[in-house]
């Protein structure tokens, strides 16, 4: 096995040993390899910049595109990498790992805005946004949570579109969105223009210049680089060919694209958070001694305890995204296919691809925590980088689908079955309402039937007819 490197040295952290190099081509070793460079010549010190100064990590976009890895899943014919899943995988594990947290959430977006665009791909959208990805540098995004509905992304209730001039008439409100101010492209949803309901969505995309954001107002815990501010759509008019795919086709496309390229990603971004604050903790606890005791703080048996459960459990983890990665390159003939809107392939492993982002963010963190402790107050310090690592797998857990959003998914559908998880309010829960009804006197009971009677005459007038 090649010697794992940094610059001219030896790589100071965990060597290839400890990476499940059996699920990776030789294409993407190499692909791993110019990326391991590019952090030890600039990224890792771009992290840092980011980190203190809000800064958006433009300067890395330009690295990765300089590389063709802004179009890392789209075809060679134009002028992709031509990469699966599991590549992907890797290139998210690997920016976050050695390079910059911030960096590997953008980019996650960025593939996850890429990917949804190419899943209904046309000859407008490829030559507009897919084409000039690398040379020009264009930074897309996906543009989904709604400030009403919080973590609840597939409702999108502040926004909406309509047909006008041949084309659509877009209103998107966002209240998170990573590159908001800074991508060129965003790929957003909303409901659809002869609304019918909220599982009624259509995906669109728009211009960075059509977006108002304040990336002035982005200060958070972590992932400090990643700008995930709130942006505004405001009446933009935009032509019939910036619709991704037919009208009506975001709940197909969430589950076709959005969601697994997203939870493969930020799944692998969350994991190479934690191999970061392992390899951080073996350099220290290697280098650092105790002079009295004659031992290096490796050499206590609590810290070895610390660290080979932290390495067991994160590769649990990234073997976990990998496998569910395979099974989604199977499934789409190594990211090749191009699927019929109706047509699943990915979503048939959504609910894999839930659990893999569920373990991935409780692993990061519990581990950086512990990474933390194996490195004692001098992991506290700036210097280090430890607490960075820290602060951004911190992310991990709350955004969406949240890890509290994705076990009660996973128990809901595992104990009652898929179609009780609901998603956008229209099946009805009578064992709850039941018991309910049962807590009230016949005073309240009548006083309940009386709106409810009300309600049912006014929603009467609005209802379709049934056949
Ligand atoms: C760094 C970062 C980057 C982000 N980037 C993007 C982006 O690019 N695009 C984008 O669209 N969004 C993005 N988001 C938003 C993210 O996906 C979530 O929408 C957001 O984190 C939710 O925050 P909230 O305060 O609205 O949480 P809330 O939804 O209000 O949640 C509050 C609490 O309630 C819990 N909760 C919510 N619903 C349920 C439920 N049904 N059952 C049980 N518990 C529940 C949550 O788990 C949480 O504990 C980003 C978030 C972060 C942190």
């Amino acid at each position: 096995m090649t010697e794992k490197m940094w610059g001219s040295e030896p790589f100071w952290g965990l060597d290839y040993d400890w990476d499940p190099d059996w699920v990776l081509t030789d294409r993407q070793k190499e692909l791993r390899e110019t990326l391991i460079g590019l952090c030890e010549t600039e990224m890792r010190a771009n992290a840092k910049r980011s980190d203190d100064e809000l800064l958006y990590p433009r300067r890395n976009f330009e690295l990765l595109a300089e590389n063709g890895f802004l179009s890392l899943t789209v075809p060679e014919e134009y002028g992709g990498l031509g990469q699966n899943h599991v590549g992907f995988a890797m290139v998210c594990e690997t920016l976050a790992r050695y390079g910059c947290a911030s960096t590997a959430m953008c980019y996650v977006m960025h593939i996850g805005a890429v990917a949804t665009i190419m899943l209904r791909p046309t000859d407008a959208l490829v030559d507009k946004y897919i084409r000039p990805l690398n040379e020009e540098v264009r930074i897309g995004t996906l543009s989904y949570s709604d400030p009403e509905t919080g973590s609840h992304f597939w409702y999108p209730v502040s926004s909406n579109a309509q047909k006008s001039n041949g084309g659509y008439k877009v209103n998107k409100k966002a209240s998170w969105t990573t590159s908001g101010g800074f991508a060129d492209f965003y790929v957003v949803q909303t409901t659809s223009p002869d609304f019918s309901g909220y599982d009624d969505l259509s995906v669109f995309v728009i211009d960075g210049d059509d977006v108002q954001a304040q990336p002035s107002l982005w200060d958070a815990l972590g992932l400090r680089g990643n700008q995930s501010g709130p942006i505004q759509v405001e009446d933009i008019e935009i032509p019939d060919d910036q619709v991704v795919g037919p009208l009506g086709d975001g709940a197909n496309s969430n589950d076709e694209a959005v969601d697994p390229w997203f939870l493969v990603g930020s799944s692998s971004v969350w994991n190479g958070i934690t191999l970061g604050a392992i390899d951080i903790a073996k350099r220290h606890t290697t280098r650092k001694k105790h002079v009295d005791v004659g031992m290096r703080v490796a050499d206590y048996p609590t810290i070895q305890d610390y660290v080979g459960e932290a390495v067991m459990d994160t590769n649990a983890c990234r073997v976990f995204v990998y496998s569910v990665a395979q099974a989604m390159d199977k499934a789409t003939d190594d990211n090749t296919r191009v699927l019929k809107p109706g047509e699943t392939a990915r979503a048939d492993y959504l609910h894999w691809a839930w659990q893999i982002k569920f373990e991935a963010a409780k692993n990061t963190a519990h581990h950086v925590d512990k990474m933390l402790h194996a490195c004692g107050g001098s992991g506290y310090k700036k210097d280090m980088e430890l607490e960075r690592y820290v602060r951004d797998a911190k992310a991990g857990w709350v955004m969406g689908p949240t890890n509290e959003v994705l076990r009660q998914f996973v128990g809901k559908a595992v104990l009652n079955g898929f179609d009780s998880l609901d998603y956008w309010n229209q099946t009805y829960n009578r064992r709850v309402v039941e018991n309910e009804v049962k807590k009230l006197d016949s005073t309240a009971k009548r006083e309940l039937a009386e709106q409810l009677v009300e309600q049912a005459d006014k929603a009467e007038g609005t209802e379709p007819a049934k056949a």
